[in-house]
């Protein structure tokens, strides 16, 4: 499908090739070179002290990585937020362990602190207490860190964070990613920033950033031939790409706020359609990207739906999508226990995500106010 306005694309902020080019003068076209540690760096320094970041080459990896740091091993169990992109789970069966799902508070659509405590209770009288637990700051919406945090301590279970969407996101003034004992991030095409395809691994100490890096280039020991005592992958980052993350850097502040001036036009548009719901910050506790943009739409209507709103909109070449569907009602994960309700079920069944790119036109916002209203009108 030829989309003429897409849910989130890449968006070049004019200094990337400069940084490639610099890649090509020096010859480091490899997973190592200087843009490498400059986009670390930088990362490092947005989201604040105590932090040390891994540039790798996806967001998956990134979390692959922080379970087998966090000691999860095969037979293991792992709490993961049901409403999530299926990414932050696949790698909990990469490690040969076993999702425990978790369902959704309806405030920010992020994993309930209430049923992530009965569910682990309940996994310990089982016999079996849960080796991490892997929040998600859902379409760049802070979760209820306070008290995810304060469940995560009390039974001391390593939290993993999985900001791949919540970049430049805050909970009570402090970046998203920064919190749990492990942060991932993302820079896949359509996320905050892009390096075409990429990730990060934050953490709270400079030594599990270097065990990062080495696991993330095949855990080469210090010999002078090959020698390896433990299995390691080729996670790292790229140069080339690492050069597009640090022009990427010098944007994202910008993009944020384009991101969140896009929240401003769908509240806009919506705010005398007392069905449409359009997902909000529920406090000031949370500022959010607005990544994506998702509504609610509450219609009692059988001709107003969020699938039925996705296929006019697609008839005018304007992208949207389906929330993410729960990953307990996948088959891949046919079998995981889910503590919860049907929270998470009910904003995939009521949810649509709206073009939300930083690049959004201002003739694209018209067309698109156009067409909704074609479509709810
Ligand atoms: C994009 C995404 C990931 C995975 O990131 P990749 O870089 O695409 O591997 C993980 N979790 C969530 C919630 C995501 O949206």
């Amino acid at each position: 499908m030829d989309f003429k306005i897409k849910l989130s694309t890449p968006h070049m902020g004019g200094q990337e090739l400069k940084y490639i080019q610099e890649a090509f003068d020096t010859n480091w076209i490899a997973p190592a070179g200087k843009n490498i540690g400059a986009f670390e760096q930088a990362l490092e320094a947005y989201l604040g002290r105590g932090v040390y970041v891994a540039a790798l080459s996806s967001g998956t990896a990134a979390i692959h990585l922080a379970l087998i740091l966090a000691g999860v091993k095969r037979g293991d169990e792992v709490i993961c937020q049901s409403m999530t992109f299926v990414a932050s789970a696949n790698p909990i069966l990469y490690q040969g362990a076993m999702p425990v799902f978790v369902d959704s508070e309806s405030e920010t659509w992020n994993m309930c602190p209430k049923h992530l405590e009965r569910g682990i209770e309940d996994r310990i009288a089982k016999g079996k207490k849960p080796k991490a637990i892997i929040v998600v700051h859902i379409f760049g919406m802070p979760a209820k860190m306070d008290e995810i945090l304060k469940v995560s301590q009390k039974y001391g279970i390593p939290l993993i964070e999985d900001a791949a969407e919540a970049l430049g996101s805050k909970y009570k003034g402090q970046q998203c990613g920064t919190f749990g004992d492990f942060g991932i991030l993302s820079f896949n095409g359509n996320k905050m920033i892009t390096t075409s395809g990429g990730g990060a691994l934050i953490c709270k100490d400079e030594k599990l950033k270097q065990k990062a890096i080495f696991l993330a280039t095949q855990a080469k020991d210090d010999a002078l031939w090959y020698e390896h005592s433990e299995v390691g992958f080729n996670y790292r980052l790229s140069n080339i790409s690492a050069g597009i993350g640090r022009g990427q850097m010098k944007v994202l502040c910008d993009y944020v706020e384009k991101r969140r001036a896009n929240h401003q036009f769908y509240q806009q548009l919506f705010q005398s359609y007392d069905f449409i719901e359009v997902f909000s910050e529920p406090s000031l506790d949370c500022f959010s990207n607005y990544w994506l943009n998702c509504i609610q739409i509450h219609s009692n209507e059988a001709n107003i739906t969020p699938l039925g709103l996705l296929k006019y909109l697609k008839d005018h070449k304007i992208e949207s999508k389906p929330i993410w569907k729960p990953l307990h009602l996948q088959t891949a994960f046919k079998g995981c226990s889910l503590y919860g309700n049907k929270v998470s079920k009910s904003i995939f069944e009521q949810g649509l995500c709206l073009p939300s790119g930083s690049n959004l036109s201002k003739t694209d916002k018209e067309f698109i106010v156009q067409v909704v209203l074609g479509y709810i009108t």
